[in-house]
């Protein structure tokens, strides 16, 4: 499996780089214009029609005049799916893609092709990075900002091995409660987040109901506020889950459909605002890194089934009781217990195999509560 890393730079805005940029988006929208003319799409024949005269008119590399050409063909595919499309307008400083032949890394440089030949420049990686460097670097993507600042994203990617018979499974119940628990007994409480979210609520709601441009403008900036905190979080819980796994396999639920199936207005709030999705996809890819197979599997009946005998048992109030055996524990702890006993096969159904050993005590479900703001806060992703 391909394991991806982007690593961000920031880059001097070097007046052949803007320039570089502003050609390509000029590239990119002749080919679109072209394209969009004749009602041609296909890769090959727009690079017959517009190579040349691009070639002609501005100075930009062949290698980026293509790559331009690609990302204006995929622009005019795109348009397939809408129904009554417009004619697409680049903006002036088009973000530039560029690939093995257009740039290369050297550890503490770089070299971009630009209108005026070869740029090197000299790039600081920070420390944390490093030990993606020996992996194969091919892909860039020169980013101009809204603050105007150049940045360089570099694409990092490694064929990882995963082992074939990994041995045990994690099963991690996502939840709103509590925003995680895996079957290795790690709660990740909700609280702290749950306030913080209301908190930004309070405020969408406020400026809303104002609806002034002002206030428009602050609400996108507080949605951005927001979107971050889920991220730094999301991270956070997502390395912690990885780094204390030690099984071969973390079984997740699958999630489609899942707003669906649930009801409840507050419920529902919280689902919507709640990035689920974000999280397993954090979690799938810090497991690859550390070669840890991810799977997922249908969520169907895993909070009503117990964990030690297979009967449907009840739930309230979090806990959830057995009443054919008698068991009862934490609600969130036993769903995650049936998920890492669910092995799927490829359609995500999924078949109880092994019955986990479980002590009794587990139903206070606070054994080992990480409560977020105690938790690890060292650099992340
Ligand atoms: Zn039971």
């Amino acid at each position: 499996m391909k394991s991806v890393v982007t690593i961000k730079l920031k880059i001097p805005c070097k007046k052949e780089l803007l320039e570089t940029m502003r050609q390509y988006s000029k590239s990119a929208q002749y080919v679109v214009d072209t394209g969009w003319e004749n009602g041609i799409y296909s890769k090959r024949e727009l690079h017959n029609l517009t190579y040349y005269p691009i070639r002609e008119i501005l100075e930009l590399p062949a290698q980026l005049v293509c790559s331009s050409r690609d990302k204006a063909c995929e622009t005019l595919k795109s348009l397939w799916k809408i129904k009554k499309p417009t004619k697409p307008n680049f903006k002036e400083m088009l973000t530039i893609r560029y690939d093995a032949r257009s740039f290369s890394f050297n550890f503490d440089c770089v070299s971009l092709a630009t209108t005026n030949g070869r740029l090197k420049i000299p790039v600081d990686i920070p420390e944390y990075y490093w030990q993606y460097l020996d992996w194969d670097a091919r892909n860039a993507d020169l980013i101009l900002d809204r603050k105007n600042k150049l940045l360089l994203h570099i694409t990092f990617s490694r064929d990882i091995q995963l082992p074939t018979n990994s041995d045990g499974f994690l099963g991690v119940d996502i939840g709103i409660n509590q925003v995680a628990v895996t079957s290795n007994r790690q709660f990740f409480n909700a609280r702290q987040i749950k306030l913080k979210r209301i908190k930004f609520k309070r405020i969408r709601a406020k400026l809303q109901s104002k609806g002034t441009r002002s206030a428009k403008r602050l609400l996108k900036k507080v949605s951005g506020r927001e979107q971050r905190f889920m991220r730094y979080w999301n991270h956070v819980i997502s390395k912690q889950i990885v780094n204390n796994c030690k099984a071969g396999t973390i079984v997740l639920e699958n999630l489609k459909g899942i707003r669906n199936v649930r009801k409840g207005r507050k419920f529902n709030f919280w689902l919507n605002r709640w990035s689920f999705y974000q999280l397993q996809q954090f979690i799938t890819y810090k497991a690859l890194r550390s070669g840890i197979k991810t799977i997922k599997v249908s969520p169907y009946l895993t909070s009503q089934t117990c964990s030690r005998c297979g009967q449907i048992g009840s739930r309230s109030k979090g806990f959830f009781v057995c009443s054919h055996c008698g068991y009862s524990l934490n609600a969130d702890l036993n769903a995650s217990f049936n998920l890492a006993k669910h092995h799927s096969n490829a359609d995500g159904v999924s078949v109880p195999v092994t019955v986990p050993d479980i002590r009794v005590d587990e139903h206070k479900g606070s054994l080992r509560t990480i409560a977020c703001e105690t938790m690890d806060k060292s650099p992340h992703l």
